[in-house]
């Protein structure tokens, strides 16, 4: 992928552009046609990002020197206002109009002052120019693997699925592909999550707390946002007590997590910025699903706690200025308060630590307890006559040359038409003909739970303490496993590499005090009633979430023999919140139709946008 910058307007940014996949030529902005032509096939751009648009002498002779390959032109506008972006869509910008030799032509008319957006205005509006160039070159990649995918069965039989992997990502498709008339066989190595065993026989999603949240944030992209933000391209680099998240107890385990954290840091800052809109309007999408469900179907909610309104707190004022215009742009905030406000509107914050929060922002979002969420979706799969297997491993993905015709298991052979994978951070060695063999590895989080009985919280928080170990914590209400009012806190990130189980007991022991010192910053006299950290630990755990180093979720499809094979995962902060997004991300895998999901998280994306550069990533 290559695109080509003629706009005298914008200039090379000094850090952020890699390689020869942007190029500079500021001078063809006034040059005659002959030398745009020439140049033009010489570099052979997909996208020439420019203040003009090219004659048709100039479009032909780049069309024919291009072949089949896509070509558009992004036009940046003269306007010096910052552009009105709508909220972050999941959807391609649309076309301006159609040049001659059927070459789109997109417009961008001036600095971009969407979520994220950089601060300086020419960086803003090249940015957006080049998002919206590599979606387009993406969109045509896309299109053009789709027409190898198999038709689904017209023999008027329902078609079958096998849906391996039991979280939370995959009980919400394989729910959404049951109502939609599969035969759905669901399998996971781990027990039935309506068992109840202890929490370390589960995976990430019922072996956590019983708490997670929807916000328009909550699946994000960790790559530094600005030049200045240099520290955040180091947190594998660093351990807890250095504010990273390398918590490895054994750094030389595996071979290939030093190229993981490598792609980590590739990309440049203009793709990270499109990696951050793509995965906030795939939240936004999610959101939408999440409100007609819970309009459609509200008895499925009913007994799972849902508190809806979000409060975001803040320890650094800078931090809250800076959330304040992400969300703001996103369209989350619903209201703001200053700290005496916090205490007085929420009393049981009101004796927090004088220095626990410098503002307050309300946001839309909600929370509820998962566990019930799990147990409920496996009563529906197995009322609606799903085949549930429990405590079954997959072993083996097996393939007619590329076709995949079953999946080998302990106990036999499974064939069905389809095949829905979602295996969390346990994938490794069941992925391994996929491409997709250590792209998935673990950031682990801690959880506590304490009582919320005398002045109890009413609406979940978010909180966020700059330069801290546990940086971002959720505080959800809800009930403990007991059914008593309490409020479960999630925080922390710490780093595995591909070994889920690669675990330093010391380190994760600071990041549980660190999660341990959110407790007693806001809530100082529930911690010394319950014993303060001793008491902490009874109720201590941790789960390992699946991350990806472009930290994109991985969305792949393949060919079965009759039908389509299927991989999800590697949502990092938001596998829950974008589960409804991802089943129907899913659906329409299964019925042959794209979804722009199969092109943002394509797990060769960032392959494909800045051609040899990552060597780890599936070509
Ligand atoms: C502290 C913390 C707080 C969080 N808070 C939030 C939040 O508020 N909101 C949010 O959206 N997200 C949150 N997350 C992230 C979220 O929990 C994860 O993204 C999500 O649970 C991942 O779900 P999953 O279904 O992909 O994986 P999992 O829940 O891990 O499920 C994968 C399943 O696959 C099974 N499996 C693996 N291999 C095989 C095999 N070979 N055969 C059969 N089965 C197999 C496993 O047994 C497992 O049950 C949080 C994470 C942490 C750590």
């Amino acid at each position: 992928m290559r695109f080509l910058v003629t706009c005298q307007a914008v200039r090379p940014p000094e850090q952020s552009m890699p390689g020869d996949r942007v190029l500079f030529q500021p001078e063809l902005d006034t040059a005659d046609d002959t030398t745009v032509a020439a140049s033009l096939c010489e570099v052979r751009p997909h996208v020439i990002i420019s203040a003009t648009t090219p004659s048709s002498a100039v479009l032909r002779a780049w069309r024919d020197a291009m072949g089949a390959e896509p070509i558009a032109v992004v036009r940046i506008g003269p306007s010096r206002q910052p552009e009105k972006r709508g909220l972050p869509s999941m959807e391609a910008e649309p076309q301006h109009a159609r040049l001659p030799f059927d070459v789109p032509l997109f417009s961008v008319s001036g600095p971009s002052s969407g979520a994220g957006a950089p601060a300086d205005p020419e960086e803003a509006v090249l940015f957006r120019a080049l998002a919206i160039a590599e979606r387009f070159v993406q969109e045509h990649r896309a299109k053009r693997d789709r027409a190898t995918a198999v038709a689904p069965r017209s023999d008027g039989e329902r078609e079958s699925v096998l849906v391996v992997g039991a979280g939370v990502v995959n009980l919400v498709t394989a729910h959404t592909l049951l109502t939609n008339g599969y035969r759905v066989t669901l399998m996971d190595a781990g027990p039935d999550p309506r068992e109840n065993r202890p929490w370390n026989h589960y995976g990430c999603s019922r072996g956590g707390g019983n708490a997670r949240m929807f916000t328009l944030t909550e699946m994000d992209d960790y790559h530094p946002r600005h030049t200045d933000d240099a520290d955040s391209n180091l947190v594998f680099d660093r351990s807890p007590e250095q504010l990273g998240w390398d918590i490895r107890r054994d750094p030389a385990a595996v071979a290939g997590d030093q190229a993981w954290v490598q792609d980590f840091k590739s990309p440049p800052r203009w793709l990270t910025h499109a990696y951050n809109h793509d995965i906030f309007g795939l939240n936004r999408r999610s959101g939408d699903l999440w409100k007609e469900w819970m309009k459609e179907q509200p008895h499925i909610f009913d007994g799972l706690h849902v508190r809806h309104d979000i409060l975001r707190l803040y320890q650094d004022e800078a931090d809250l200025a800076a959330s304040r215009h992400r969300q703001d742009a996103i369209g989350a905030t619903l209201a703001l308060f200053g700290p005496d406000a916090v205490r007085e509107r929420f009393p049981a914050l009101a004796r927090a630590r004088h220095d626990a929060f410098a503002g307050a922002i309300m946001v839309r979002g909600f929370t509820l307890d998962v566990h019930r969420f799990m147990t409920e979706l496996v009563d529906l799969l197995e009322a609606g006559g799903a085949e549930l297997r429990f405590g079954q491993r997959a072993e083996r993905i097996l393939r007619d040359s590329a076709d995949v015709t079953g999946v080998l298991t302990e106990s036999g052979v499974f064939h069905r038409d389809h095949y829905v994978f979602s295996p969390g951070v346990d994938g490794g060695t069941l992925l391994g003909d996929t491409g997709l063999a250590g792209q998935v590895h673990g950031v682990l989080g801690c959880w506590t739970t304490i009582p919320n009985t005398t002045q109890p919280l009413q609406n979940s928080l978010k909180v966020a303490r700059r330069g801290h170990i546990a940086a971002d914590a959720n505080v959800t209400v809800g009930e403990d496993e007991s059914g008593r009012p309490a409020l479960m806190i999630g925080s922390g990130y710490g780093w595995t590499g591909a070994d889920p189980r690669n675990i330093d007991e010391r380190k994760l022991e600071s990041i549980h005090a660190a999660v341990a010192d959110t407790v007693e910053l806001l809530f100082p006299d529930i911690y010394q009633s319950i014993g303060g950290r001793e008491g902490l630990r009874r109720t201590e755990k941790y789960c390992v979430r699946p991350w990806t180093a472009s930290n994109l979720g991985i969305f792949q499809t393949a060919r079965a023999v009759s039908g389509a094979f299927v991989v999800t995962g590697g949502h990092n902060t938001g596998g829950f919140a974008q589960s409804p997004v991802i089943a129907e991300a899913v659906l329409h895998a299964l019925r042959g139709r794209h979804h722009p999901m199969h092109t943002l998280y394509h797990p060769s994306r960032m392959r494909r946008a800045l051609g040899a550069v990552p060597d780890s990533l599936p070509a």
